[in-house]
């Protein structure tokens, strides 16, 4: 289990997603950390592996540092591959940085998939099932295909429940989220000025009282104002909040 936030708006999203996190902070101690695209373009992550402080030291270190966006991604762990530290901490990036992960669940077959991408070239920097997602993103989202489209497809190649989140720098305004199996779900909400998901409903209480919460098989895209859901197939789901 672990702890879930993710905003696309019009206010800077550091803040926000620390709000979003200390609402989440429940679901896991072990680390926190943050990823928002900046006004470049570029993915930005501060994470902390520290157990019970972290979230609050992550706040800490965001408030010295410049960090700024939009759009951004927020995880609180519970570790289950890897120890509690910080190269173990979500987001995990892709290779190349234009991809950034928050993953809740466990990836059953991620060494055979580590060794995959080992093999093709690529050095892993956690312990983590995890990063495997991000590589796999990272690849697909280099070859030309959208954000959306290869968090799908990463899915499609990993056994286990999972939620998971992921931000590109090839679309910088959007946020996906994706759901496979049961590993704790995925709520969204929106409101004129942003839209926002999370692990928990209450996260969303500052922004909508109306609420759409994925089913197994289905993705999320999320920008300002506004929440599209699909299934993997890219058939668009009509869903009342
Ligand atoms: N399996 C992942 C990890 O150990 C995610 C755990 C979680 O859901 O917090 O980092």
């Amino acid at each position: 289990m672990c702890g879930i936030f993710a905003y696309a708006g019009t206010e800077n999203a550091v803040p926000l997603v620390i709000d979003g996190l200390r609402s989440v902070e429940y679901r896991g101690y072990d680390s926190a950390g943050i990823s928002v695209i900046n006004s470049s373009g570029e993915i930005q992550t501060v994470k902390r592996g520290d157990h019970k402080s972290s979230l609050e030291n992550l706040a800490s270190e965001v408030a010295n540092v410049e960090l700024a966006g939009v759009v951004g991604i927020g995880h609180t762990r519970w570790a289950t591959h890897g120890r509690i530290n910080q190269q173990n901490s979500h987001p995990h990036a892709s290779i190349s940085g234009a991809v950034s992960i928050a993953h809740n669940g466990i990836i059953e077959n991620f060494l055979e998939l580590k060794d995959e991408l080992i093999d093709a070239g690529v050095q892993f920097k956690s312990e983590t099932d995890s990063e495997v997602l991000a590589h796999l993103v990272g690849y697909s989202v280099a070859s030309g295909t959208s954000l959306r489209e290869a968090v799908v497809c990463a899915a499609t190649r990993i056994k286990g429940n999972t939620a998971v989140v992921a931000v590109s720098n090839t679309e910088p305004d959007i946020v996906v989220g994706l759901r496979v199996g049961n590993a704790g779900g995925i709520v969204v909400g929106k409101n004129d000025d942003a839209a926002v998901m999370s692990s928990d409903t209450i996260a969303l209480l500052p922004y909508t009282s109306e609420f759409i919460y994925l089913e197994p098989g289905e993705i999320v895209e999320i920008r300002k104002g506004e929440v599209q859901l699909f299934d993997f197939e890219g058939n668009s789901i009509t869903r009342e909040a």
